[in-house]
């Protein structure tokens, strides 16, 4: 039986002309799917009744099962799903007024081992497929959907964003169809503004992403200079920030937005000094340097500390100060709000079950890198309490 969420319309029109039938019978098909949360063929009403005998015996709408579900006391919802042979996923909702993120995971751990992420830190199972990364997305539509009691036209996703579990652009082949599938006006409908891969900086699918379905970017930077950024985020020793700049730069070229966001998760005592934000002011105006610098918008994450890590998350007025150095240098600086640290559902916590079948924790273990040290000693803090959130009902 073939999961027909693993299709884009593309795809499935070239499954529908396999079973005889012809291609625009897609479209129907596509919309019962992923705008309807239909997984009964019998139930598709206007599909020829020939169709829905052949989708009986041979294809499935296979979601995924939910291990578990959490509810942070800012709204935040987490989910495991359980991919099979151990592993388990994570996804999250993040309510907010006047818009809903979901953050999907599109691999079972992840190799880059970036220091200050949990993900990183379990090492790495493998890539998910499709159905599965689109399977994330259909069961927080539906379910979502049920709970609000929404109408025809409210959604409760407005945005998704590539930054759960793995690094997306390591798994091209399944990310592309998926993310075709959630701005398929058949599909979920969704602006390209408004969804969101996020990469470390893999440099040769930045370029390919730009020329095959070019959607906002995020890059996560975290340091303003190679040596540091080598320790933090490994793939680094393999991309350079000249080269992850310039591969950013053409990606403009195409992209829904004029900007790419650079994410830097400010850690205690590592990166979060005045100097290393002149450094990155420097590094992103291209003061100095022959090379431009590039268009972006900086997001300063507060660490969310995990047991392993050995990390702290930096003091609120040593980010407020981070901030203040870019925001008076002109680039537009925020300060992310930690959402659903309660049920570790936050940037960086996210950790699921993984079966390492790399051993990259075991070799994370061995390979402590000797240069970042912690300068200052200060308790980790802690978020001060929730945020009230209301259920999101904006119109697309
Ligand atoms: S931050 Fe992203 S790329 Fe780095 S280890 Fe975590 S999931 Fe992988």
């Amino acid at each position: 039986m073939v999961n027909l969420l693993q299709f884009d319309r593309a795809g499935l029109g070239d499954f529908c002309e396999q079973l005889g039938e012809k291609r625009f019978r897609a479209t129907q098909l596509f919309r019962w799917i992923h705008q309807r949360g239909e997984r009964d063929p019998a139930a598709m009403t206007d599909l020829a009744k020939s169709l829905r005998d052949k989708l009986a015996t041979s294809a499935v709408i296979e979601a995924l099962p939910v291990a578990s579900e959490q509810v942070a006391a800012d709204g935040t919802i987490k989910w495991l799903f359980d991919v099979g042979a151990g592993d388990a996923i994570e996804t999250v909702f993040i309510p907010e007024p006047g818009r809903g993120t979901l953050c999907l995971s599109s691999q079972a751990g992840c190799a880059v081992n970036c220091r200050f992420c949990a993900t990183g830190h379990q090492g790495f199972s493998r890539n998910l497929g499709t159905a599965e990364i689109l399977a994330q997305l259909w069961h927080a539509e539906f379910e979502l959907r049920r709970r609000l009691a929404l109408a025809p036209g409210e959604r409760a996703i407005t945005n998704v964003v590539m930054m759960g579990m793995g690094e997306p652009l390591q798994n091209y082949a399944a990310l592309v169809p998926a993310l075709r599938a959630m701005l398929d006006d058949h599909g979920y409908g969704l602006s390209r503004r408004r969804v969101t891969v996020s990469t470390s900086g893999v440099v040769p699918m930045i370029e390919r992403l730009r020329d095959d379905c070019p959607v906002a970017l995020a890059v996560s930077l975290h340091a303003p200079d190679d040596a540091l950024r080598d320790e933090l985020v490994p793939l680094n020793r393999k991309y350079p920030i000249a080269e992850l700049f310039a591969a950013c730069r053409s990606y403009l070229e195409r992209a829904p937005r004029d900007f790419v966001t650079l994410e830097y998760c400010m850690l205690d005592g590592v990166n979060d000094s005045p100097e290393q934000a002149g450094a990155l002011l420097a590094l992103v105006r291209g003061d100095g340097r022959a090379a431009p610098g590039l268009a972006c918008k900086i997001n300063l994450i507060p660490f969310n500390p995990f047991p392993a890590s050995g990390l702290h998350r930096s003091p609120p007025e040593r980010v407020a100060a981070f901030a203040a150095v870019l925001q008076e240098g002109g680039i537009v600086t925020t300060v992310r709000k930690t959402r659903g640290d309660d049920i570790a559902a936050a940037c960086g916590q996210l950790a699921g079950e993984v079966q390492d079948r790399t051993r990259v924790a075991e070799r994370s273990v061995r390979a402590v890198p000797v240069r970042i040290e912690r300068r200052v000693a200060a308790p980790a803090s802690r978020r001060s309490g929730p945020a009230p959130v209301a259920p999101v009902r904006s119109a697309p």
